[in-house]
């Protein structure tokens, strides 16, 4: 019976320690989310696409997802 109870109390701690280390883990990947910055996102003029700024074509008018669709709206 007492080699039950070890037993019972090996597995809780085990179990406990599982569920903290996952906590831990999630909680660290949370924050490195949140350290990245937030893109900001811009529709195409022509084709209304949404992309990331970086990745737009900046035209005089607007935001274009490609030279394309810039020489179509500014030619
Ligand atoms: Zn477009």
């Amino acid at each position: 019976m007492k080699f039950f109870l070890v037993l019972l109390v090996v597995l809780v701690v085990a179990w406990r320690w599982r569920t903290w280390r996952e906590a831990a883990q999630l909680k660290k990947m949370n924050s490195g989310v949140r350290k990245s910055p937030s893109t900001d996102m811009v529709a195409c003029r022509q084709c209304g696409l949404h992309l990331p700024t970086n990745e737009a074509v900046v035209g005089k008018l607007g935001n274009y997802c490609s030279n394309d669709h810039r020489l179509k709206v500014e030619p």
